[in-house]
């Protein structure tokens, strides 16, 4: 498997490792899953819950509205998506789920990046340089 954080801008690589060590520290270790993505697999994941199986991922459709996981200007991508380690990576099944999301969306910030929990349509794995 492709490392996930290929391609992505150097800060937000730093800035999310950050992160992961900070919830290492307090017992929820975490690692990241999604970071540059191309306009196909952004429209793959666009799909699901649509027109292909599975919940809806996204809400970016790619092309009228590009995910920042999508190459910018400079080439790299903008967004990294992490999940826990262990049997329930989403934390679908762990009791205190809110508080341990609130607390690396905490860290996302307090890095400088933004979080995917305050988004419209929240997207809580998700962080991405502002
Ligand atoms: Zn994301």
């Amino acid at each position: 498997m492709l490392d996930p954080f290929t391609g992505v801008h150097p800060t937000a690589i730093m800035r999310v490792k950050l992160v992961h060590t900070g919830m290492g520290a307090i017992g929820h270790p975490m690692r990241a899953t999604d970071g540059l993505r191309t306009l196909l697999r952004q429209q793959e994941l666009w799909a699901q819950g649509r027109t292909t199986p599975g919940k809806i991922v996204t809400f970016c459709d790619g092309l009228l509205k590009p995910s920042n996981h999508q190459a910018k200007a400079d080439g790299l991508g903008h967004a990294v998506d992490s999940c826990f380690l262990g049997p329930d990576p989403y934390l679908e099944h762990t009791a205190g789920a809110a508080r341990i999301w609130a607390a690396y969306g905490a860290l996302v910030e307090a890095v400088g990046l933004g979080w995917g929990g305050r988004f419209h349509s929240i997207d809580q794995p998700h962080a991405e340089l502002v």
